[in-house]
């Protein structure tokens, strides 16, 4: 990794809008809690409940409820408040004022050839909002206010990333300045895309209006088992090495699935699974994730129990975020010219 004048810190953020797929639980809430316990790092994760109304106005109470469902899902998959910063976007207003910057130094052609802006538009463009537009210079300056140097994430925020560095590099060329970091994507692991059950072309997603396409992390063992049991798959045994399943995205997705439950790597799960079908390493498949999600799904329960005590760790964690995120606005401003007495 590239030196830099920056402290390593990292931050990643997870919309709250509603549940949490194992996608999201492989892809980053399992790597934002290694990166917390390897100490190199100081660790800030946010639900980004800004972000979170960008596909469509939620009813206020089940924002509520999803941003608390959110955070109790952080805390049950290790990630521990007092070692990282935790805290939903809104209590932090530097966020959205950054983001004002970044909407005048983003272009209108950059922001067009965002891919997520293009899936989740869909053809009627005209009727989305201009917040799901502007989204990745949310996104940038999320990071950016931080000085952020890492940020963990899966795949589909590549692009997203490849934006935040491109405007760190115009913001700090056009003001002549060395001021924002060029920040590094951490994109690791076996399961840095886990795939949708039904259709392995297209990623999981917990906005999919289909349930039986993601496992959630609130779902029961009989509920995980049944979604694996028919998720789709090919009728070909499984290989016994990786190239074998080229061309195979379903087949590729259980094992990768496998792989990043078990800590392992997809050969080592083809090791010790080549040559059985399908109907056999699903059932194995379904034991492990349950044995790996149950206790998540059980301790997240027990929080959102007490509400209160889910809303005092938020408003700690924003006091927190503050500590960082005033100076560095404000050395923002006084860099763009914005008069302070
Ligand atoms: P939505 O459908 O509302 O966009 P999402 O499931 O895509 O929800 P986000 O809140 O957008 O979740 O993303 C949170 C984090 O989870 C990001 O780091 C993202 O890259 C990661 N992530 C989301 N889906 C997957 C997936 N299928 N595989 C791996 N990582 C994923
Ligand atoms: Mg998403």
């Amino acid at each position: 990794m590239a030196e830099t004048q920056f402290t390593p810190r990292v931050f990643s953020g997870i919309q709250p809008s509603g549940g949490l797929t194992l996608g999201n639980y492989l892809g980053a809430m399992k790597r934002f809690v290694t990166m917390q316990d390897e100490g190199s790092f100081e660790t800030i994760y946010c639900m980004v409940d800004l972000h979170a109304i960008t596909a469509r106005l939620v009813p206020a109470d089940e924002l509520r409820h999803n941003t608390r469902e959110l955070c109790a899902g952080f805390i049950a998959a290790g990630i521990d408040p007092e070692k990282s910063i935790l805290f939903n976007q809104s209590q932090v207003p530097e966020h959205a004022q950054l983001a004002w910057i970044f909407n005048c130094v983003a272009r209108m052609g950059w922001m067009g050839r965002m891919t997520q802006w293009k899936d989740k538009a869909g053809k009627n463009a005209e009727a989305a909002s201009l917040g799901l537009f502007a989204y990745p210079a949310l996104m940038a300056a999320d990071i950016l206010v931080y000085h952020a140097t890492h940020v963990p994430v899966g795949e589909d925020q590549k692009q997203h990333l490849e934006l935040t560095r491109d405007i760190a590099a115009k913001f700090n060329h056009d003001y002549g300045v060395e001021f924002f970091p060029v920040t590094e994507p951490v994109i690791e692991g076996a399961a840095t895309r886990v795939m949708n059950l039904q259709d392995g072309t297209k990623k999981m997603s917990k906005s999919d209006p289909s349930d039986k396409t993601r496992i959630n992390l609130t779902d029961d063992a009989d509920a995980i088992a049944k979604k694996i049991r028919k998720a789709k798959t090919d009728p070909e045994p499984l290989p016994e090495a990786v190239a074998g399943l080229e061309g195979r995205p379903d087949a590729r997705n259980l094992v990768n699935i496998y792989a990043a439950l078990a800590d392992i790597t997809p050969q080592a799960v083809l090791d010790q699974h080549a040559g059985a079908l399908f109907g056999h390493f699903k059932m194995a498949l379904a034991d492990l994730a349950v044995d790996k999600l149950a206790p998540i799904s059980t301790e997240m329960s027990r929080l959102m129990a007490d509400p209160a005590e889910i809303d005092r760790i938020l408003g700690r964690g924003a006091e927190r975020a503050r500590e960082i995120t005033v100076p560095i606005l404000q050395q923002t401003y006084d860099i763009v010219g914005m008069l302070r007495s």
